[in-house]
């Protein structure tokens, strides 16, 4: 067997466009300017980079990248190829250090590429989890500290405030999909809990106090009791825990420790973006390293980063 890394793909640039184009325009090449289905040629010659077309519609040139994450990178492909397929199997995620020590760009580079992979990874407008009736457990948990808010003295009240908090929620054999929210409030979660888990599902939590008014627009809501230690109780039809979702945050939490370190709070979505994707396509559930990638791959359109909104 051999490393993965020797395909074509990572070591050719040609070979890596051709890869990329077959995912991002599976029903004919698009022109990102017009819209217009394949009414475009290739331009070749040795003057011409490699992957440029020109529509005939608007005689515009285009490639692949332009509209994507790469667009206006001067990575070449293959190397975001392999950036991708790094931190679309390394569980924990992988450090931008790393990154910039193992594919040879600079460190700012590859804390760039990092965070527009994240981006790629992020998902929208998905069908809510706990369809016919699957089962969906929810939780939350903190995350660093809100830049600039101090500590309060009494925390008695208090995950919210001074420190981020994220709300995931996880359908068993299933996806993941977490948000950073701004606190722990019914008003905060209620309606994210709400546009994302189907009224069919039958809901898991712990006995948080937000969770008995929200777990009421289900089906059926239970908890276990963890201040009891209470962490799985067997009833007649149904498993009652949580441990599937804090499966997944300890997956996070070691990933959000030992390899990320520091995370600005602008930035945790994406963290969570690139968690939730590796977990929704985990080995478990069928998907290899080489099919995750591609998951990942689909999200490129139209996730272009610039600079700015991205620095620090
Ligand atoms: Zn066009």
């Amino acid at each position: 067997m051999s490393s993965v890394l020797t395909e074509k793909r990572f070591q050719d640039e040609t070979a890596a466009f051709v890869y990329v184009e077959a995912r991002v325009w599976p029903h004919g090449r698009v022109c990102p300017h017009c819209g217009v289905v394949d009414q475009s040629g290739a331009l070749k010659g040795a003057s011409n980079r490699i992957g440029l077309y020109k529509c005939y519609a608007c005689r515009k040139p285009f490639t692949v990248k332009v509209g994507t994450i790469f667009e206006s990178s001067h990575v070449q492909l293959h190397i975001w190829l392999q950036a991708m397929h790094l931190v679309c199997s390394s569980k924990k995620g992988i450090s931008a250090n790393q990154l910039h020590r193992t594919l040879g760009v600079t460190l700012k580079t590859a804390w760039f590429m990092g965070h527009r992979i994240r981006e790629a990874m992020r998902d929208g407008g998905l069908s809510p989890l706990g369809g016919g009736g699957g089962t969906v457990e929810i939780d939350e948990t903190v995350q660093g500290r809100i830049e600039g808010a101090p500590k309060p003295k009494n925390i008695k009240g208090g995950r919210s405030g001074y420190r981020n908090v994220a709300l995931t929620l996880v359908e068993r054999g299933g996806s993941a999909r977490s948000f950073h929210v701004t606190g722990t409030t019914i008003a905060e979660l209620k309606p994210v809990i709400l546009a994302n888990v189907a009224r069919e599902a039958q809901i898991m939590t712990d006995q948080a106090a937000w969770y008995p008014e929200i777990g009421a627009e289900f089906a059926s809501h239970d908890t276990v009791n963890h201040a009891k230690d209470e962490y799985v109780r067997r009833e007649a039809d149904k498993l009652v825990t949580t441990n599937t979702v804090e499966g997944y945050y300890s997956i996070f939490k070691r990933g959000m420790k030992g390899i990320y370190q520091h995370c600005v709070e602008k930035h945790l979505h994406r963290y969570l973006a690139e968690f939730d994707l590796r977990y929704s396509n985990r080995a478990r559930l069928g998907v290899n390293d080489v099919a995750r990638a591609d998951r990942a791959l689909k999200g490129i359109v139209g996730k272009r980063l610039t600079y700015q909104t991205t620095a620090n």
